[in-house]
C-alpha cells in the first residue's frame, strides 16, 4: 500500500530532487572551501567588527594551522575539539582540522565543568582550541585531565581593532601557559598533510543541545553539510551573498546554514562574538547583510530592542528562522514593522540543520484549527513521514512522531550503539518530535514528544497554549510546561515574561487563554518573569521551568 508520505505531495510546489547542476560536484567541505578559494580569492570570506579576512587568508592561516596540528600528531579521523565563540578563529580552526583530515567537535562555550567532562569523556579529542580565558578557566586542566596532547588558545580580541565594548569589554588577556597562540603557528604558515578525505567521512562530532537529558554525539558526514550547503545554492537569489551570524557556530544552524552556506555561495559571513541584540543591530547596520537566519527567540530579542529601526533591515533579501517554534504572530509582528516575512525551517543536529523549510517565493500555511505556522515542505531529496507508536504511516492530518529520511541524516550517534539503533533505523531517524502533514504536504510541528502535558488524560501540547499567548500584545516571550497536580495528575502552567513598557497581569492572561482555549487547555497558573531560562542557542530550557528553576 502507498502511503500519504510516498506519494509526496509537496513535490507539485518545491520539486523533488536537487537540480542535477547543483548536485554537489564538491562532496567535502575541504573540496567546496578550494573550490571557492580558487574562484574567488581576494573576496572577504568573514569580518569580525571592523576585521576581516579574504578567502586567501583563510586559507593560509588554515594551512599554517594545520601544518602545526599535524606535526604536533592530529592524524586523519582524530578528533579537534574547538571552544570558541563567533570569531574568525574558529572557521580557521574548523578549516585546519579538516585540513588535517580530522573530526571537528564544537563545543558550546557556555558549557562548564560537568557538561565538558561527559563531551570529552565521549570524544576524546587529541587537540583543542580554545579562548584564552574559556582553557585558563574551564577547558585547561579538563582537557589535560582526559589526554589532550595539543592545545592552542586566541583571544577574541585580535583580528579586530575596534571591536565592541559591549561584548569585548569584559575580556583580558591571558599569558598562552603551556597552549600555543593560534594566530603565531597559523601565521608562521607551512603545508596541510596530504590526507584523502570523502563524503562519508566524520566532518563535525556535534553533541545536541542537552535540553533533553545526557548529550549524544551526531556525527554528520562531509557528504551531510556539504548536500545542505547545495540546497542553499539552489534556493540564492544572488552570488556573493552576506550572511550575518545570528546563530552561533558552534551550532548546526550556524555552522551549516551560515558557515557552510556563505563558503557554498562565495559569500560573507558577518561574525559578532556573541548574540547580544544592540550589538547585532549595529552590526547589521555596518555590514548590510542579505541573509539572516537565527531562532525564533533572537528575532523576538531583536524586535524588542528599543533602539531597532525598520532600517536595520532594510539590506535583508532573506530572513529564516530554524531550531525552535516560530509563532505566527511573531511573523505577522515582523512582517508589519521591518516589511520582512520570516521563513520558518525545522530540522535537528542528527539532520545536519535543514530538514523542511519555507521555499523563498512561498509563504507558510497557518493551520487553521491549531493557528500554528507551518515548518514547511520537506527539502531536496527528503522525506518526511508522521508515524504511530509502531512506526506505521498515519493518515494526513493526524498527529504522530516525525521520522526524517534523506542525504543529510546522520548515520550514526558517536559510541552509543544502543541510542543510534533506537533513534536512527534504515537511514530513518525518529526525531522525538511530534507533528502532522496537511493534505497538500506542508509539516507542522506540534511539539516534542516529551513534552506533552497529560491532566487528567486530556493531552495538551504546550505549543498550542504558547501560540495563543504570544497573540496577547504585552507578551514578550512563553514556556508552557505541565506541573504537578493533585486531582489532575499534572497541570498547565505558562511562564510568561512581557514586552518593555507593556503590563498585564497573571490573572488577566489566564483570562486571556480561557477565552479561546478548551478547558482542560488554558494555563491554571501564570508566572511572570523578567526573563525566561535558555540555552545559548536560543532554545527555551522547559526542564528547568519544569523544575521550578526560573534564576
Ligand atoms: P537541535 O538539535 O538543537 O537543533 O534541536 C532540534 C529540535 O529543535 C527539534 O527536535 C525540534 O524540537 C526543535 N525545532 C527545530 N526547528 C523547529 C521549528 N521550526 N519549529 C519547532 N521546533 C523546532
Amino acid at each position: 500500500m502507498v502511503s500519504a508520505y510516498d506519494e509526496r505531495p509537496w513535490l507539485a510546489s518545491y520539486g523533488d530532487e536537487l537540480p542535477r547542476e547543483l548536485v554537489p560536484e564538491h562532496d567535502t567541505m575541504l573540496a567546496m572551501f578550494a573550490a571557492t578559494r580558487a574562484r574567488y580569492p581576494d573576496r572577504t570570506a568573514t569580518t569580525y567588527f571592523d576585521g576581516r579576512l579574504t578567502y586567501r587568508e583563510l586559507d593560509e592561516l588554515s594551512d599554517g594551522l594545520a601544518a602545526h596540528l599535524a606535526e604536533g600528531g592530529l592524524a586523519p579521523g582524530d578528533r579537534l575539539a574547538i571552544y570558541l565563540q563567533n570569531v574568525p578563529q574558529f572557521v580557521i580552526a574548523a578549516l585546519a582540522g579538516w585540513k588535517a583530515g580530522a573530526i571537528v567537535v564544537p563545543l558550546n562555550p557556555m558549557y562548564r565543568s560537568h557538561e565538558l567532562t561527559g563531551i570529552l569523556g565521549d570524544a576524546r579529542p587529541t587537540a583543542v582550541v580554545s579562548s584564552e580565558h574559556g582553557w585558563h578557566e574551564v577547558l585547561g586542566e579538563l582537557a589535560r585531565d582526559a589526554g589532550v596532547r595539543i592545545a592552542i588558545t586566541t583571544s577574541e580580541l585580535d583580528l579586530q581593532t575596534r571591536g565592541d565594548e559591549r561584548v569585548l569589554g569584559r575580556i583580558r588577556r591571558r599569558p598562552a601557559g603551556d597552549a600555543a597562540d593560534l594566530l603565531a603557528v597559523a601565521r608562521k604558515g607551512g603545508r596541510p598533510p596530504e590526507v584523502e578525505v570523502r563524503a562519508d567521512d566524520i566532518a563535525l562530532l556535534a553533541y545536541t543541545s542537552g535540553t533533553s537529558g545526557v548529550p549524544k554525539g551526531a556525527t554528520n558526514t562531509h557528504g551531510n553539510i556539504t548536500f545542505n550547503c547545495a540546497g542553499f545554492r539552489a534556493r540564492a537569489t544572488r552570488d556573493a551573498p552576506g550572511f550575518f551570524a545570528l546563530a552561533p557556530l558552534f551550532h548546526m544552524t550556524g555552522m551549516v546554514c551560515q558557515l557552510g552556506a556563505a563558503i557554498a555561495l562565495g559569500g560573507r559571513l558577518d561574525l559578532a562574538y556573541r548574540f547580544e541584540p544592540g550589538v547585532v543591530l549595529d552590526a547589521l547596520a555596518e555590514h548590510r547583510p542579505d541573509y539572516l537566519i537565527g531562532p525564533s527567540t533572537a528575532y523576538m530579542a531583536l524586535m524588542n530592542h528599543p533602539d531597532v529601526t525598520r532600517d536595520h533591515f532594510a539590506s535583508l533579501d532573506h530572513v529564516f528562522s530554524g531550531g525552535a517554534p516560530l509563532p505566527s504572530a511573531v511573523v505577522e509582528r515582523f512582517r508589519e514593522r521591518f516589511g520582512h516575512y520570516i521563513h520558518n525551517g525545522y530540522g535537528l543536529t542528527e539532520t545536519t540543520a535543514t530538514a523542511t523549510s519555507v521555499p523563498v517565493h512561498l509563504e507558510a500555511p497557518v493551520h487553521e484549527e491549531t493557528g500554528t505556522l507551518s515548518v514547511g515542505l520537506p527539502t531536496f531529496n527528503t522525506v518526511l513521514r508522521i508515524v504511530d507508536d509502531d512506526g506505521a504511516d498515519l493518515p494526513v492530518g493526524e498527529v504522530g512522531e516525525i521520522v526524517v529520511e534523506g542525504p543529510m541524516v546522520v548515520p550514526a550517534y558517536w559510541n552509543k550503539p544502543a541510542e543510534t539503533s533506537a533513534g536512527i533505523r534504515d537511514g530513518r531517524l525518529h526525531t522525538g518530535d511530534v507533528g502532522f502533514m496537511d493534505e497538500r504536504g506542508w509539516f507542522y510541528v506540534v511539539d516534542r514528544k516529551k513534552d506533552m502535558i497529560n491532566a487528567s488524560g486530556f493531552k495538551v501540547w504546550p505549543r498550542e497554549v504558547e501560540d495563543v499567548l504570544y497573540g496577547h500584545p504585552a507578551v514578550r516571550e512563553v514556556a508552557v510546561v505541565g506541573v504537578a497536580d493533585e486531582y489532575r495528575g499534572e497541570t498547565v502552567k505558562a511562564y510568561v515574561s512581557l514586552r518593555a513598557g507593556q503590563r498585564a497581569t497573571a490573572e488577566e492572561l489566564v483570562e486571556h487563554c480561557r477565552r479561546q482555549l478548551a478547558a482542560y487547555k488554558y494555563p491554571r497558573i501564570v508566572e511572570i518573569l523578567d526573563e525566561l531560562p535558555k540555552t545559548a542557542t536560543g532554545k527555551i530550557l522547559r526542564r528547568e521551568l519544569r523544575e521550578g528553576k526560573t534564576g
